[in-house]
């Protein structure tokens, strides 16, 4: 059995001074029963806790770390940015070069605002959706999560999920009364949504490849229901690309399905382990945001030097051919997964899209929110907790998705799997 004792005496520590212990909610484990592990190192696909026990990391920071841990270069590249000065409040060159950078790779950014966090890109996406259409109203999906403001928290994924809240307390009823939700991949739903209400709906917000209740990769043919809804309607369509942009494919989502969304929102890989995310799309509607018109946004750290520095040497290592690798990596996992639980007569669904991976205790399809619902979330605990004794480090809900990165390689894989088949025999 591994030691976990510094990190239970670090927690007890931490939580005489922050709720729950921790900073954002599904850190501190509570849904799977243990305490949190305290992360003292990591390097490429691993990281160490403060009680020196290594892991094999999935989480990869939520997601950004697509190059690993301390990546080489981006380490480098930060440390010679910082001798220049860690924030200017004003332009640099940095915020252009990155810009570019993201428009070769994803061209619908025709402009884009740098900000701090995917909730800040999102929120901002919908009060330009709302400033434009001069409409209240905006569609969500079910299990979709776009970060914690107001309008957004209604039937939200991850952590919203996990703790089985559908509004949070503090949303005024007022927002909430204008957040429409839909079953996500419903597309008579979404039909009938637009025939009620079209003219009022300044937009739909939807996660085109879902990862906020496990990975639900949306149909095509939903993707282009609320294509082809929303530009009939005269509203906008803003993909959330904060998680599936640079991971389900090196052009994102929206390469995958062909569609091009009104506007984009991007977070996590675009600043490299640095708070980035950015909203763009549009020219004509991004000219509306202030100053170059009239719709508000600002920020103190918007387009921080440190973070540009972490974006773009993390984008300058990214390429078609890394993700054709990491993909088949992600996929030669997902296999062995799957046979580990075939084996042992375990029940799982397995969904991969690039490198966005999870597994449900459920016997599938798992299409939507309450189809996740409906896996074993008590087995998934006892699984959790059998794959950290395993060296295994996998995201602590089953409403979370887990990652691949450039630096796991065949080794690891191998490592994984038997962990995997370890840790169903544990349970059993
Ligand atoms: N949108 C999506 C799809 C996300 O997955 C997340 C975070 O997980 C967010 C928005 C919010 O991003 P942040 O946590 O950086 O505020």
């Amino acid at each position: 059995m591994r030691d976990f004792s510094n990190s239970k005496r670090a927690f007890a520590e931490a939580d005489k001074y922050m709720p729950g212990g921790v900073n954002s909610p599904v850190r501190a484990f509570k849904n799977v029963g243990g305490d949190p592990l305290f992360i003292a190192k990591g390097k490429g696909a691993y990281i160490e806790d403060i009680d020196h026990n290594k892991y094999i990391d999935y989480v990869l920071s939520w997601g950004p770390l697509i190059l690993g841990h301390a990546d080489d270069k981006v380490v480098a590249d930060l440390q010679d940015a910082t001798t220049r000065g860690t924030s200017y409040g004003a332009p640099t060159e940095l915020e252009t070069e990155l810009a570019e950078k993201i428009q070769a790779i994803v061209p619908s950014l025709e402009e884009m605002r740098m900000v701090s966090s995917g909730t800040e890109a999102t929120m901002s996406a919908i009060r330009l959706a709302r400033g434009v259409t001069k409409r209240d109203k905006i569609v969500k999906f079910i299990g979709n999560y776009h970060g914690h403001s107001d309008s957004l928290l209604v039937d939200a994924g991850s952590g919203m999920a996990t703790f089985d809240i559908n509004t949070s307390p503090g949303v005024p009823n007022a927002l909430a009364y204008d957040t429409l939700t839909v079953a996500y991949n419903d597309v008579e739903g979404v039909k009938s949504l637009f025939k009620e209400h079209g003219k009022e709906i300044a937009c739909v917000i939807v996660e085109p490849i879902a990862g906020n209740m496990g990975v639900i990769p949306g149909t095509q043919e939903f993707l282009q229901t609320l294509r082809d809804e929303t530009t009939k309607s005269g509203s906008l369509l803003i993909f959330d690309e904060v998680m599936s942009g640079f991971r389900a494919a090196y052009h994102g989502a929206q390469s995958l399905y062909h569609i091009k969304p009104d506007l984009t929102t991007l977070g996590k890989v675009v600043g490299g382990g640095l708070p980035v995310g950015v909203f763009g799309g549009r020219r004509d509607l991004m000219e509306n945001i202030t100053p170059a018109g009239k719709i508000y946004h600002a920020g103190t750290l918007s387009g921080n030097p440190l973070a540009m520095t972490g974006g773009l040497s993390t984008l300058n290592q990214l390429s078609e051919d890394l993700y054709t690798k990491m993909t088949a990596n992600t996929k030669r996992l997902m296999a062995g997964i799957k046979q580990a639980a075939d084996d042992h007569g375990v029940p799982m669904t397995v969904h991969s899209v690039g490198t966005m991976w999870s597994y449900f205790f459920n016997a599938g399809p798992v299409n939507n929110f309450d189809d996740v619902k409906a896996s074993d979330t008590a087995y998934f605990a006892k699984f959790f907790k059998q794959l950290l004794q395993q060296g295994i480090y996998t995201a602590p809900s089953q409403f979370e998705t887990n990652f691949m990165s450039s630096k796991h390689t065949d080794v690891e894989i191998d490592k994984t799997i038997q962990a995997f088949n370890n840790a169903f025999d544990a349970v059993q």
